[in-house]
């Protein structure tokens, strides 16, 4: 059996829009950021087309873009990862914190992704889901605050960052606030789509 790419959640034209400068100014061949956008969400444009885009942008994209994925369900069910702290590029006490489901599918897609965008460092802690994908795991309700507050203590991650922020997926909305509760981290509601992740970060570093 082979995992259908909707359940990655790949990203749609709005979710790349926000990214692009938005300035309709046609350089791309595209008359409008919109169009653009959606020609890149069928791979029929590449993000290099865009002259107005920032370089570190323009990078972040690509690796969320470039990826076209055939993963094979069997290899992966509801298997787990045995880590507990994964960096990924190189993170320093800056770099954000990403907390996530310990699915083996989840975290080949995540380390895929950022492999495809060394330019974005970043702290992933996986959670006991069950092996459950993020997809399922509000579903299922095993993702709670509690897991993901034995996550934080079993990862060690309070002795490698500067800041107690995490960044949660954008399917995990609505647990933002008890998380806060027990964790006293301040927590962040990230996009829904893991590809949009090196362009969310990218974003967020540059606002900051
Ligand atoms: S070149 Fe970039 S900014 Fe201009 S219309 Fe195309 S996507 Fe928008």
């Amino acid at each position: 059996m082979v995992v259908e790419p909707v359940d990655f959640y790949g990203m749609s034209p709005e979710d790349i829009l926000k990214y692009l400068p938005r300035k309709n100014c046609g350089g791309c061949g595209k008359s409008r950021c919109e169009e653009f956008a959606g020609s890149l969400s069928k791979g029929e444009s590449e993000i290099k087309e865009c002259p107005e885009i920032g370089l570190e942008m323009k990078r972040s994209l690509e690796g969320g873009l470039s990826i076209r994925l055939e993963v094979h369900e069997a290899d992966f069910t509801m298997s787990t990862v045995s880590e507990q702290l994964i960096p990924v590029n190189d993170p320093t006490p800056d770099s954000p914190v990403l907390v996530t489901g310990n699915s083996n599918v989840t975290l080949y897609v995540l380390r895929l992704i950022f492999e495809r965008a060394p330019n974005v460092s970043a702290w992933i802690i996986p959670t006991d889901t069950k092996g459950f994908t993020i997809d399922h795991v509000m579903s299922m309700g095993v993702m709670t605050p509690m897991t993901v507050m034995n996550a934080i203590s079993t990862s060690g991650i309070v002795s490698r960052v500067n800041s107690k922020i995490m960044i949660i997926p954008g399917l995990c909305e609505g647990l933002e606030r008890k998380i806060e509760t027990i964790t006293k981290w301040k927590v962040i509601v990230g996009p829904k789509s893991g590809f949009e992740l090196p362009a969310y970060l990218t974003q967020m570093a540059e606002e900051n």
